[in-house]
């Protein structure tokens, strides 16, 4: 029985290069999207593709589920209950950016409430309800077999990055390095070992509207690694993760980033 992971936001970007790495290390997959169900099957079948290609046999299901609502959480661990009856590795990976890039001098409530609810609160309630199914799996007079149970939290750069003109995004993902700390922290006596992936420059529609600005930026030095990160190089970041590569670890930042990071002089 292969192990199962979920992965937030997983139709496009990151999500989707998440997935796609570990369906070729032979995960079976939940792959949950917000309102994009053509390509969230885009990204199953690519999935199960990659997955044979590698020698893999791999289950993969697609669900529907806005994480900022309690009853859409709630309904994405049901259907993980119901269909692939396990969860090994939870990935919140889904998020979005301000519709606006207002200075915070100017931007709105509305716009903050959106971040919050999507970016921080989602994953947060979402790991709750995730670490009380992994703890009961552990717990079990006859657990999952090989059951070494992880989350990892997608945050960004943001989390430490004062963008003035975004200021509801890195307060967003700031709040997620807490998150991976609580979580961490809570969670090791039961087994469950916690990461936080703080990705920079990566090319997808996220990032799409701001491409000539960081083309520009990286040409200038940005990175001490010259180039755009892809959803590849986070997909393996998590793939090393769930190969239980990082044992004795947990509440770890693992930067994916091109190494930017650095301060350099
Ligand atoms: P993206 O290309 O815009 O994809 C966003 C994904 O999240 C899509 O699959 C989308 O589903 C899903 N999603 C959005 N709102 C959702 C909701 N309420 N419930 C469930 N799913 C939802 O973004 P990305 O660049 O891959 O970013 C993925 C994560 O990495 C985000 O948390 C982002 O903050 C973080 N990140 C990105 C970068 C970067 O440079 N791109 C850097 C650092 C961190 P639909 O397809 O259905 O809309």
């Amino acid at each position: 029985m292969n192990a199962v992971a979920m992965i937030t936001g997983a139709s496009r970007g990151i999500g989707r290069g998440i997935a796609l790495e570990l369906a070729k290390i032979g995960y079976d997959l939940i792959v949950n999207y917000a309102g994009n169900a053509a390509a969230a099957r885009q990204t199953a079948a690519d999935c199960l593709a990659a997955a044979q290609a590698a020698g893999r046999n791999v289950r993969v299901e697609v669900c529907q589920a806005d994480i900022a609502k309690d009853a859409d959480r709630r309904k994405l661990i049901e259907f993980a209950k119901t269909t692939l009856g396990r969860l090994d590795l939870l990935v919140n990976n889904a998020g979005v950016a301000p519709e606006v890039r207002a200075d915070i001098l100017e931007a709105s409530e509305e716009s903050f409430d959106r971040l919050i609810a999507i970016n921080l609160k989602g994953p947060y309630f979402l790991t709750q309800l995730a670490a009380r199914w992994m703890i009961a799996q552990g717990q079990a007079d006859i657990p999952p077999a090989n059951y070494r149970p992880r989350i990892v939290t997608i945050s960004s750069v943001s989390a430490y990055t004062a963008s003035v003109n975004r200021g509801d995004y890195c307060l967003s993902k700031a709040g997620l390095s807490m998150l991976t700390a609580l979580y961490a922290a809570r969670l090791a006596e039961y087994g469950i070992l916690v990461y936080e992936l703080r990705p920079g420059i990566i090319g997808t529609d996220m990032t799409g509207p701001v491409k000539e600005k960081y083309d520009q930026l990286i040409e200038a030095g940005l990175t001490p690694i010259p180039r755009w990160g892809t959803p590849e190089d986070v997909g393996r970041a998590v793939a090393a993760i769930a190969q239980d590569l990082l044992p004795f670890s947990t509440g770890e930042v693992i930067n994916v980033d091109g190494g930017f990071h650095l301060r350099r002089l």
